[in-house]
């Protein structure tokens, strides 16, 4: 590729989410006396989204999951943080606009801004279902999936057959994920918090229009996933799309009413709303923005869009990569090294996925993990690989460790954890 010419000294890099794409991307640049990176964030905090369905169902605590970015870079003198929404860009001027008026200027940008919950269009799915995207998604799903339990406590009548019904949507990993954890939480709940519940009716129903769960993975791992989790008392209603959501439950396309307590939406993704969508050049499937090989705009060169919001090719020319977080995290650090490269006059280079493999867990010591090269390794083996990575990727020292404390001793103890109903305390005067 061409090399660009020198940019001026201390070169400004905005860098939009603070995601794995953009935590990744800063890093590669902290600590530079060439560059002075902006990283902006609605948050102050970056999201682990891989272990939010833990907060959900009451296994970690929000902030087992979250750290707070001033924190990550608090070392780098070439690194500030600031806390805002960004409402769109001038391209042409250089210039991201925040909510509130300001900007900043950029002499390079890297959106990260990820992606949004896909409700497909599905009549009444946005207002009731709850999606599982957000740290606020997954208080939100805690507090109402405690709430529906202590309901069917107190007032067994108010419950049709005095039992609860969870209806998770979507058997991707986040869908399989949930389920397996809903039922541990059911678990607990009856046998060592003596919720007067009939655990033989309470169901957890996982629905998905495909044929199988987790289709992302070889059948060989879809196939453990399907056993386990029946075996686990989760119902699997494969290959049944859902028509509608109301407020006591789904329609299915069949005809079939399916009540339920709590509807939780793990069906897919979509940039449509979010700030990549303002973009130009989101062709791609799912709305993404289509970058060059080198991962920038074609029309603007010094705008990089990387992860969840970008159809990042595999290779120079190749299909875009799939939207988890080793392809954030490398498209973050690809983008970041070709800043420095146009910096230093030197040449781009295409990116190149390296993967390393998919997993998920199906609830304790039950997982799936597939390497492009390799077995598929399954149950407690798969468990602990799976434990882990999760905890090699956690950011911050403190973090890995206070998890995997809370992961030992809810091991160890398993009535255990943050079982804790928050939204009306919140609104606490
Ligand atoms: C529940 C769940 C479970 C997952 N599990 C796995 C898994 O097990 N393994 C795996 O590999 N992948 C998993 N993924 C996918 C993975 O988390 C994503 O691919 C990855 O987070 C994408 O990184 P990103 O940096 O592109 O976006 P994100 O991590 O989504 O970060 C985007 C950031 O941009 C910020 N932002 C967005 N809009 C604005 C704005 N207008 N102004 C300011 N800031 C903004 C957001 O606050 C956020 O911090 C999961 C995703 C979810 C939702």
């Amino acid at each position: 590729m061409t090399a660009r010419g020198p940019a001026p000294e201390r070169s400004q890099v905005v860098v939009v989410g603070a995601g794995f794409g953009g935590i990744a991307a800063t890093r590669h640049l902290a600590g530079r006396d060439d560059v002075d990176v902006t990283i902006v964030d609605q948050h102050n905090f970056h999201t682990f989204l891989p272990l939010l369905y833990q907060v959900a169902t009451a296994g970690l605590e929000p902030a087992d999951v979250a750290y707070p970015v001033r924190t990550i870079f608090g070392r780098a003198a070439n690194v500030t943080f600031r806390h805002a929404q960004v409402v769109g860009f001038d391209l042409v001027g250089r210039r991201v606009r925040l909510a509130g008026g300001d900007d900043l200027a950029y002499d390079h940008l890297v959106v990260a801004s990820g992606a949004a919950a896909q409700f497909f269009g599905i009549d009444g799915a946005a207002a009731h279902a709850l999606p599982l995207y957000t740290l606020g998604d997954a208080r939100r799903l805690r507090n109402r999936l405690l709430t529906v339990l202590e309901t069917a406590d107190a007032h067994p009548e108010t419950v049709d057959d005095g039992a609860p019904v969870f209806v998770v949507v979507g058997a991707g990993p986040t869908g399989v994920e949930t389920a397996g954890a809903l039922v541990e939480l059911l678990e607990v709940c009856v046998r060592h918090d003596r919720l007067r519940i009939d655990a033989a009716r309470t169901r957890v129903v996982l629905v998905d229009a495909g044929s199988r769960v987790l289709a992302g993975f070889d059948p060989v791992a879809s196939r453990y996933a399907d056993e386990t989790l029946r075996d686990r008392g989760v119902e699997l209603r494969l290959e049944t799309p859902v028509a509608s959501v109301a407020p006591d439950g789904v329609l299915l396309a069949s005809g079939e009413r399916l009540r339920a307590d709590a509807v939780v939406w793990a069906a897919g993704l979509t940039l449509d709303g979010t700030l990549a969508a303002t973009l130009p050049g989101g062709q791609a499937p799912g709305g993404r923005v289509t970058v060059g090989d080198d991962l920038s705009l074609t029309a603007h060169p010094e705008v990089f869009v990387v992860g969840d919001a970008a159809a990042v090719p595999r290779g120079p020319g190749g299909e875009p990569c799939p939207q988890v977080a080793q392809v954030a995290i490398q498209s973050g650090g690809h983008a970041a090294r070709q800043v420095l490269a146009d910096l230093a006059g030197a040449p781009r280079t295409a990116f190149t996925y390296f993967d390393k493999g998919i997993m998920a867990t199906i609830g304790r010591r039950a997982a799936v993990a597939q390497f492009p090269r390799g077995p598929i390794v399954r149950g407690t083996l798969g468990w602990l690989g799976w434990l882990g990575l999760h905890l090699v990727y956690l950011i911050g020292f403190r973090g890995r460790i206070k998890v995997l404390v809370n992961w030992c001793w809810r091991y160890l103890d398993w009535p255990s954890g943050p079982r804790l109903i928050v939204g009306d305390a919140e609104s606490d005067p």
